[in-house]
């Protein structure tokens, strides 16, 4: 990766002193990626609970401790919004860093967008969160941040039943827009990634925007508008905008709903609804009840959700 777009100024102290001295980790893994692994922890001065993000410095051969500090960089300037998820503090040891934050007890909304009809998101729900990840992400787009990996598995929520507040997580391939133009390789993660990431255009803040148009779609239909049956035919749908409005999907659901998803997933960057724009949608500014409720009598519909272990992340070369 271009290491060059790193933002690496952070004011958190790296403390040094054992993180298994002040918190003492309980349950199993919240999470695992690629290079990192969640565990929930209890703070023994407070009896608290945090999630505990624990970070590879070397990974291939090559030293990412820039990645993290960009990570932890992008955190701390987000922390007065209550939709990005609290950074508590931060350890550093020979061969991790680790980053203690706030727990999102609710687990992915992943979860719901996959369930069965009885326990997977209502239509208000779902305006209901988009608000709030519209919220957050307006909040990053502000500050000149763009996050770059906006997907139900990165998503969180504060309780699950009653359904809480969301907390976006995962800041780990967010860049400051202003540095943007000088990445040449980009992570992502497929069904999710919009068409200027597929040919190398500049990333903006539009770039999230299409992500929120997917992840609206799927949250309320439980389907992955774009996904193929391999990465290739994904990505051909994507650059081709080739999108469909099932009726079955979307049954019960308002047709301000998919006017809304229709004015993210368009291709031209330029012409996407922008943050702001889209709160003012009146899918989300409507107090009234969606037009019918969701048919909870439906059988549940196979998931053509990828589940998190297979959302493998892609790597885009730039050839130029
Ligand atoms: P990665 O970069 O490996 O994808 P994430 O930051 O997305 O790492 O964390 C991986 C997973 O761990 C998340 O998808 C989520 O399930 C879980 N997780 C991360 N942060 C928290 C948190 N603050 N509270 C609860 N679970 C979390
Ligand atoms: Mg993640």
């Amino acid at each position: 990766m271009d290491r060059s777009s790193l933002v690496t100024q952070t004011q958190t102290i790296l403390r040094t002193d054992p993180f298994n001295d002040n918190y003492r980790v309980v349950g199993k893994e919240l999470g695992r990626g690629k290079f990192a692994v969640v565990k929930k922890c209890v703070e023994l001065l407070t009896g608290k609970e945090y999630a505990a993000k624990f970070l590879r410095k070397r990974r291939k051969g090559e030293d990412c401790r820039n990645d993290i500090l960009n990570e932890i960089a992008v955190l701390e300037m987000a922390r007065f919004s209550p939709y990005v998820v609290d950074l508590h503090e931060v350890y550093e040891t020979n061969s991790e860093i680790i980053l203690v934050m706030e727990y999102a007890a609710g687990g992915e909304i992943f979860n719901q967008c996959v369930a069965d009809q009885d326990e997977a998101f209502t239509e208000k729900d779902v305006i209901r969160l988009i608000r709030q990840i519209l919220q957050g992400v307006l909040y990053l787009h502000r500050n000149n941040f763009v996050h770059l990996d906006l997907k139900p598995q990165n998503i969180l929520l504060t309780s699950s039943n009653p359904l809480g507040d969301i907390r976006i997580v995962d800041f780990g391939l967010s860049r400051q827009v202003d540095n943007v133009k000088e990445v040449r390789e980009i992570l992502g993660t497929p069904e999710y990634v919009a068409p200027e990431v597929l040919s190398y255009e500049p990333i903006s803040t539009a770039t999230d925007m299409w992500s929120v148009g997917v992840l609206t779609y799927v949250m309320l239909t439980g389907v992955s508008p774009f996904l193929g049956d391999n990465k290739q035919e994904t990505f051909l749908n994507i650059s081709q905008v080739a999108i469909e409005y099932p009726q079955e999907e979307f049954e019960g659901i308002s047709e301000l709903a998919i006017d809304f998803i229709k004015s993210l997933l368009i291709k031209n960057p330029r012409k996407r609804a922008r943050a702001d724009q889209c709160l003012k949608h009146a899918w989300l500014t409507s107090c009234q009840e969606p037009e019918s409720p969701k048919d909870k009598t439906l059988e549940p519909k196979e998931s053509q959700v990828e589940s998190p272990e297979t959302t493998e992340k892609i790597v885009l070369l730039a050839s130029y």
